[in-house]
């Protein structure tokens, strides 16, 4: 049976690719902090939990003891933005933190699981990666600076992989609604809602689930660079449609 590792499986995006990587045929194993919503998410899939802070190394380390020699597939979508701060009133902790997260605990995890991806023979690596890794936005600063970052990352493990038997992409969501990704970055139910008042129909996590399962399942041989994917509603970062 084909395997995969989900990073930030405990919700939103991550949970949603599990459960389509898992109706797909692929033993999932999920990692994330919250163990408890993996377990569910786990015994409901028949995957996985490991719980897993992809900053710290040596759960990293863990993780790659637990999942074993091979793995054919590794989602990384732990990730988020914190703040929506203009850069001249940016918070330095906020940009480390979103940093550490979603671009060295990105290497981290990638580097960690490497040699298993390389072992399966058809290995796939998905990062999830954002507009906002493309695009600039006011008040998008330190999450514009990681996101961008990651992509860059991208594109460099691709060059350093090719004549490996392991495929890199990335998928760059525009906006989704999640529960808990305007929440996390803007630490306040209220302000999290109006993030997508009167969009008619964001992007559900089940969307990115759905690329994230089509761009794995593609022949071995076919590279999926990038994948942009937007609602209907959002034709640029900063121009969204809104219904009043
Ligand atoms: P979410 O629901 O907040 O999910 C974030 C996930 O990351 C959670 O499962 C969280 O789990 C995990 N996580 C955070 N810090 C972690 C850490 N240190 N170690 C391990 N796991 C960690 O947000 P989402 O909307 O699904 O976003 C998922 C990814 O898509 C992120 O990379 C985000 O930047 C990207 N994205 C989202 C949107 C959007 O509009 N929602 C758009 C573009 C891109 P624990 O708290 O349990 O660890």
């Amino acid at each position: 049976m084909k395997s995969a590792v989900v990073t930030g499986a405990s919700s939103g995006i991550g949970a949603a690719s599990a459960r389509a990587l898992a109706a797909a045929g692929y033993h999932v194993i999920c990692a994330a902090r919250r163990l408890d919503r993996l377990n569910d998410l786990a015994s409901e899939i028949k995957g996985t939990a490991i719980e897993c802070d992809i900053t710290d190394a040596s759960q990293v380390a863990n993780l790659a003891a637990q999942v074993g020699p091979t793995l054919n597939v590794l989602v990384n979508n732990a990730g988020g933005a914190l703040g929506a701060d203009p850069v001249i009133e940016g918070d330095p902790e906020q940009w480390r933190r979103m940093y550490d997260i979603n671009v060295i605990g990105t290497m981290q995890v990638t580097k960690a699981l490497a040699p298993a991806l390389i072992a399966s023979g058809a290995g796939t690596i998905i990062n999830i990666g954002s507009t906002a890794g493309r695009w600039a936005y006011e008040g998008g600063g330190g999450y514009t600076a990681v996101k961008h970052a990651l992509a860059v990352v991208t594109e460099t493990l691709r060059l350093e992989l090719n004549g490996q038997p392991v495929r890199v992409s990335e998928i760059a969501p525009g906006m989704v609604h999640t529960e808990e990704f305007s929440l996390v970055r803007l630490g306040d139910q209220s302000k999290a809602d109006a993030v997508y008042a009167g969009v008619a129909e964001p992007l559900l996590a089940e969307d990115i689930a759905d690329a994230v399962q089509w761009v794995a399942t593609r022949p071995q041989h076919v590279n999926v660079d990038l994948m942009i994917v937007k609602p209907i509603a959002q034709a640029a970062a900063h121009k969204v449609h809104r219904e009043s």
